[in-house]
């Protein structure tokens, strides 16, 4: 599913108009997946803006609705776009479009693609380092690693390595040259 994340719900409120019939659009399939109903129903009310469900905006549904205040999308950057060509006007995202993630057993989802167009995961053990080291790295671990965890972890928000992953995953299938032969620096002479 898409990763989503809302915005910073100030600059938000920002932008609803006073007196108008503001609208958020949700899409149905990917924030349903994000957010919990509570979550989505308070973002509404801090926007005064009326909840309207659509199925799926990337099948680019037909959308028909009485424009008068501002129109927020609860939805990823596509279905920000398809409303706005739906209805020739200038929506708001209401989220970011953080990347492809996964949700596990206890509700923590975590992104696991960012959609780069040049797949590598065959040469890291099935795990993206694009996505799942916090900096993006081509060859890690750096010396931020921990215990297995990233240094920007938080109390709250325990990050694991990602490079630290590949590792033990590549040790653990006898790929260990495979692995130092990704440690290593590239130097031209
Ligand atoms: S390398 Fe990572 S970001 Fe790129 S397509 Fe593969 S999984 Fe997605
Ligand atoms: S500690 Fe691991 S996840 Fe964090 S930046 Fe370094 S290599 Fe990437």
């Amino acid at each position: 599913m898409i990763t989503l994340k809302i915005k910073n719900i100030e600059k938000l409120k920002a932008k609803a108009k006073t007196g108008k019939n503001n609208k958020l659009i949700i899409c149905s399939l990917c924030p349903a997946w994000n957010f919990t109903k509570d979550e989505i129903s308070n973002l509404a009310r801090e926007l005064n803006a009326e909840e309207v469900r659509i199925p799926v905006i990337c099948n680019k549904p037909e959308i028909n609705l009485n424009v008068d205040g501002t129109v927020f999308v609860l939805a990823c950057g596509v279905g920000v776009q398809v409303v706005s060509e739906s209805l020739n006007i200038t929506a708001v995202p209401a989220a970011d479009t953080t990347g492809i993630g996964v949700k596990d057993k206890d509700g923590k989802i975590s992104k696991y693609c960012i959609a780069c167009g040049d797949c590598i995961v065959d040469e890291t053990a099935g795990i993206c380092p694009k996505t799942r080291c916090a900096k993006s790295l081509l060859n890690g671990p750096c010396a931020g690693v921990h215990n297995g965890l990233c240094e920007l972890s938080t109390k709250d928000n325990p990050i694991k390595c990602g490079w630290n992953e590949i590792c033990v995953r590549m040790v653990a299938n006898n790929e260990k040259d495979k692995f130092m032969a990704i440690r290593m620096p590239k130097i031209k002479r």
